[in-house]
């Protein structure tokens, strides 16, 4: 057999070994565009920002020692350009000799990536405007702010990458900016968890410009100056361009392979394409969301690293291996921060027509008694019916990527809030609490699913009537250091006592700092015969990031509700 495997970094060089450990008598060739393979994409930012100082650690293999150790006919800096399916070939440039040959192939392997998206604006070709894809744009880009480690650096676009760019950037000594079309950073999180995020980005004194576009780029005698869709500009020696990927089907669509809705490469569970001697994986395909029953396209290292391992399999040993889709578990370090995602957000359900409900809970990360122990926020989303867990979203320092994970191993099992509240893990002081945040999210989701607490969100709190009442029940300290509008205060401990300033037939919203006053409350007032009291998910504490970020929005922008 004859395999031939274009594109030689996550999905491809994956794919390349396990067919290799399967079939030990195969003709394998990988091809690559670029110069290197298997090179750790997920570190080029790193490596930019001076963390990760030796350039060599950022290749996994060589083409050398990959050959050495796989016998895999590795071709680098030669492009893939065209696929015959009918005859089985296909046509390969050396674009370092010009050579153009073809080859010959039993069964081929798709990885070729995502490209970054470069919209057509006046002047984006200026010097000093880069993109970030690869090890050439990673020499680029270092190269050009090594020599200017106390210049101005501007990212465009606050997803993932953007982030870790303004990071590193900013720990080099540049002055740093990060313009964002959208109203919050991050697109897969909630607004309450990105406004989080945002407040602490800003924190760390790097500029936020939401809600702003980017018209186009003048080079100046010495830097490039942004122009702004508000009219105003702002200028800088660098600029990153981080706005998005799409998938690389030039191939696949050359060769006449099927696309599919969300505009990557359609493949079937075993990773086949429509012509069923070439399969693609990674970063180019699109697959069917096990949450949302959605086609979509997931820009993460994983899923290509284990679509490459099955869709080996599936060569090899007939299609056996199904893959059942991605649900999009993705993490972040935002300076000490860490923010990750899995399964679905509120919104993307929202828009998908999934019905479901959203807690919020803020917990140590370890014992409070033990030294360092910093608050963590879990939102869940699930289903009202069976309580099934459909996505969590984690902010957090000390072990946020740990809770981020089991949630996520929950998620993908199909399981259910209930399975939170009994999930059972390691426990000493230093490293959680004998009730995890994990089970605290549960239990909060349990007390919503079982009628024993209703809630209200961050967005809803403008939507409160004049005759309905707002009462914060933290202590009168608190409540004078901010209070959501018109709330009156009457603290938890002294509730009991003051039941006959509140009236029965009115809606009672409630809130504490982070729910669990909130609920207490909830809870007093409730077996006192008060039947419509509503406590805020993740309190005054997620609301006040909400307030302070929609207020900063608001002032520069027309009015955004959150
Ligand atoms: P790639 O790994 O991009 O490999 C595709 C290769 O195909 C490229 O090298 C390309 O040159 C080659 N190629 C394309 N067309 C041809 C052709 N016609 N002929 C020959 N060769 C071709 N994901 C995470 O999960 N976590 C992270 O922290 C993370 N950080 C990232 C940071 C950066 C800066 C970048 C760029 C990506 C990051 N990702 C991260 C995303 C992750 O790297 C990708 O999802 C993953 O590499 C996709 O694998 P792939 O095999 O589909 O494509």
């Amino acid at each position: 057999m004859k395999y031939i495997i274009v594109g030689a970094v996550a999905g491809g060089a994956s794919a390349a070994a396990r067919l290799r450990r399967l079939d030990e008598q195969a003709e394998i060739i990988i091809f690559e565009k670029g110069a290197y393979i298997s090179y750790a994409n997920c570190g080029l930012p790193y490596y930019i920002g001076n963390v990760i100082r030796d350039r060599n650690k950022l290749f996994v293999q060589t083409a050398a020692a990959f050959n050495l150790r796989f016998n895999i006919d590795v071709r680098v800096t030669t492009e893939v350009t065209s696929i015959d399916t009918i005859n089985k070939t296909i046509t390969a440039k050396n674009l370092q000799s010009g050579e153009i040959y073809e080859e010959r192939y039993d069964k081929l392997v798709l990885s070729p990536g995502a490209e970054p998206l470069r919209p057509p604006l006046p002047g984006i070709n200026s010097e000093g405007i880069f993109t970030l894809r690869n090890v050439a744009d990673t020499d680029y880009i270092k190269q050009y702010v090594d020599q200017r480690h106390a210049g101005k650096a501007v990212i465009i676009g606050a997803g993932f990458i953007g982030l870790e760019m303004a990071e590193n950037l900013h720990n080099l000594g540049m002055k740093v900016s990060v313009v964002e079309m959208g109203k919050q950073v991050m697109a897969p999180l909630d607004y309450p968890m990105a406004a989080m995020v945002q407040q602490h980005i800003r924190s760390k004194g790097v500029e936020l410009l939401l809600n702003t576009s980017v018209t186009g780029f003048e080079k100046t005698d010495d830097n490039i100056r942004i122009l702004l869709n508000n009219g105003e500009h702002i200028e800088a020696d660098v600029v990153i361009l981080s706005i998005g990927v799409k998938p690389d089907t030039k191939l696949a669509v050359g060769a006449g392979l099927k696309i599919g809705t969300a505009k990557g490469i359609e493949v079937n569970e075993f990773l086949q394409t429509s012509d069923p001697d070439v399969y693609a994986v990674g970063d180019a395909i699109e697959f069917v969301n096990p949450l949302t029953h959605r086609s979509m396209i997931t820009y993460l290292a994983g899923p290509a690293n284990k679509q490459g391992r099955i869709c080996a399999d599936n060569i090899v040993l007939g299609n056996t291996h199904k893959y059942k889709g991605a649900i999009n578990t993705a993490i972040v370090k935002i300076f000490d921060m860490s923010v990750g995602t899995t399964g679905v957000a509120s919104k993307h359900l929202e828009a998908a027509g999934i019905d479901h409900l959203v807690s919020v809970t803020h917990n140590g990360a370890h014992a409070g008694y033990y030294p360092g122990a910093e608050s963590m926020t879990i939102q869940l989303t699930f289903a009202p019916v069976d309580g099934r867990l459909l996505g969590a979203q984690v902010a957090g320092y000390d072990g946020a990527d740990k809770r981020l994970d089991v949630l996520a191993s929950f998620i993908q099992l199909g399981r259910t809030i209930y399975e939170l509240t009994a999930f059972e893990h390691a426990y000493a002081p230093p490293y959680s609490s004998a009730k995890d945040p994990v089970n605290m999210a549960g239990f909060v989701a349990e007390n919503i699913l079982a009628s024993l607490s209703a809630v209200f969100q961050c967005r809803q709190v403008s939507e409160i009537n004049v005759d309905d009442i707002l009462i914060d029940v933290r202590t009168a300290d608190e409540y004078r250091e901010g209070k959501i509008g018109s709330a009156i205060n009457i603290p938890v401990d002294e509730l009991r006592y003051r039941l006959n300033e509140i009236p029965k037939d009115r809606k009672i919203y409630l809130y504490c700092e982070v729910g669990a006053r909130g609920y207490l409350a909830q809870r007093i007032l409730k077996q006192n015969g008060y039947d419509r009291t509503f406590n805020l998910s993740g309190g005054y504490k997620l609301w006040n990031n909400c307030a302070v970020e929609s207020g900063i929005l608001n002032k520069i922008n027309k009015t955004v509700t959150v």
